[in-house]
């Protein structure tokens, strides 16, 4: 029997809650019990970026879905992303005349990240990510005006086929929205909003078959079902856990506050195995707001693919690690990972600061003076000794540091890291220092899946009915030791389009 009808209450008041779910209507606890009667087709752990469209799918061919969501809103990271993403053929690139295709796709992903992402899941990822991006747009989508580009921020593709909505992920999430309600209204997707997924059921032959949560009062239910689909996302917000996958503190803090890693545990606590913590790169650029780890971001500096350097780097012995020009800053951040806890400073001075393009988003120049001895990560001094010892760096290091880099530039010699751009030596003072740390908002570690989704004991086992994707199976999956434009948002878009077309109720 219909468990709604068991309560008495009226399908009319059923949809009068579930309708509202999107803005935040947590069901009274007598529907909350009642759903846990029925028997699900799927029931999707996390309803944001694979999620939502896991569950969409499913429910379109007639699944009966239920989503169980931590946070008192849908959407997941989706809130945060930039949005940015990238699929071949898709019917941006066919507006603008550029030919691109999967296996195109496939090469630019394994050359940015030497081959190192899971090449079945990126293959399967390449396929049906134009057709992702075509299903969005023809339910609404938009990108800029200039898009499809071959870079933002990371290692460039060699085709134009990196896109963005206006609002990043928001533009995305605006797409899912209108789809998901339509199906809650319709009565095949349910949402259960506050309501966290704690345990997994699984029977004696190791099938799971369903999931303990609890909801915002404390009360602890249970619900059965096929298709558990783990959706909760990364572990970018649990400090703890992020450095004992990765063997790197979480610097700064960045990623939706529910990646708490909850998925990666409950896979692992029936039987999944993690893989992927050693893919672990930094970012390069963020100023932190203090030295806590994980700390907050208060700047983060443009890199090479955004503007060209003109100040220096170093590390905490003064010295100079990298090619600052390099072309591939997917080899710079890799060069920050092996200096001391991914620290670099920016050695600059008055000239430059004057003259060079601004080096942070969304500052002027002028505020890295205005900072300057107020916030701890800038320093300026009259000398580089001083600048050196207020900096905390050594101060003979940095001295000579500058005054060989100096020498070959004005005496027309090669640089001693083959850096071309050197507009300017850096010898008119004030001299300014600015300590930025290597950082991440993804987790490279995740549960092991195969081909079809399944989340596999390490043997390589499917663990019967249950499912994992989006950044639960790893960002180092998808991206590998990399950041390749767009390889957290698309595949868990896609994998949720796929999982949700191919799961089945039986
Ligand atoms: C600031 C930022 C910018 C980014 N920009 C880009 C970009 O431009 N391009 C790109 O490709 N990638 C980007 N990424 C990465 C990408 O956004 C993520 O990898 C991707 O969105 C993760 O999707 P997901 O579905 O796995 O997780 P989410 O979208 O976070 O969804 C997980 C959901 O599960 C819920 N949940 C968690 N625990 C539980 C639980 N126990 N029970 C029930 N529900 C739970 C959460 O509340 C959340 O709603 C960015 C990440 C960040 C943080």
């Amino acid at each position: 029997m219909n468990s709604i009808e068991d309560i008495n209450l009226s399908k009319r008041d059923f949809l009068k809650y579930t309708t509202s779910l999107l803005s935040a209507t947590v069901l009274p606890f007598s529907y909350q019990s009642a759903l846990a009667k029925e028997n699900w087709d799927a029931i999707v752990i996390g309803g944001g970026t694979a999620g939502l469209p896991a569950a969409i799918f499913a429910a379109q061919r007639g699944l009966k879905v239920l989503i169980i969501e931590k946070a008192s809103i849908l959407g997941g990271t989706l809130f945060l992303s930039t949005g940015q993403i990238s699929g071949a053929g898709t019917v941006f690139q066919e507006r603008k005349g550029i030919k691109d295709t999967p296996d195109q796709h496939f090469d630019d992903i394994m050359r940015i990240n030497n081959g190192t992402s899971d090449p079945i899941l990126t293959r399967t990822l390449v396929d049906h990510a134009g057709p992702t991006i075509n299903w969005l747009e023809k339910n609404g989508y938009t990108i800029f005006e200039n898009h499809p580009v071959k870079k933002i921020a990371h290692d460039p593709f060699r085709t134009a086929r990196y896109q963005q909505g206006p609002m990043g992920g928001i533009s995305i999430l605006n797409v899912l929205k209108p789809i998901v309600d339509s199906e809650i209204n319709k009565g095949s997707i349910t949402v259960l909003l506050e309501t966290s997924a704690n345990d997994l059921i699984q029977s004696n032959n190791g099938e799971i078959t369903g999931v303990i949560v609890e909801n915002n009062k404390g009360d602890i239910l249970e619900y059965k079902g096929h298709n558990i689909i783990l959706a909760s996302g990364g572990c970018a917000s649990n400090p703890l856990l992020y450095e004992e996958l990765h063997d790197v503190p979480l610097y700064c803090q960045m990623a939706y506050p529910q990646s708490q890693g909850a998925g990666l545990i409950l896979g692992q606590s029936v039987g999944g195995y993690l893989r992927g913590g050693e893919k672990y790169s930094p970012l390069y650029g963020m100023v932190l707001a203090d030295n806590k780890a994980p700390s907050t971001p208060f700047a983060v500096a443009k890199n090479v693919i955004e503007r060209m350097p003109w100040e220096i780097l170093v590390n905490s012995k003064g010295n100079r690690f990298v090619q600052e020009d390099h072309e591939s800053i997917d080899h710079i951040e890799h060069v920050i990972g092996d200096q001391p806890s991914h620290r670099h400073w920016a050695i600059l001075d008055q000239a430059m600061l004057s003259q060079m393009p601004d080096m942070f988003y969304d500052w002027k120049n002028q505020r890295i003076i205005d900072e300057s001895g107020k916030q701890n990560m800038f320093q300026k001094a009259d000398n580089i000794r001083e600048l050196a010892l207020k900096t905390g760096l050594h101060p003979l290091n940095l001295e000579s540091t500058i005054e060989r880099y100096n020498n070959n530039l004005t005496n027309n010699k090669r640089d001693e890291f083959d850096r071309e751009h050197r507009p300017l030596p850096i010898n008119s003072g004030p001299y300014y220092s600015i300590r930025m740390s290597g950082w991440s908002l993804c987790s490279f570690a995740g549960l092991g899946i195969n081909e079809n989704f399944e989340v596999i004991k390490s043997s390589g086992e499917p663990i019967k009915n249950l499912y994992a994707i989006g950044e639960v199976i790893g960002f180092g999956a998808t991206s590998g030791n990399a950041y390749v434009n767009g390889m957290g948002v698309t595949p868990a878009l896609t994998y949720g389009r796929l999982l949700g077309q191919n799961i089945s109720s039986t």
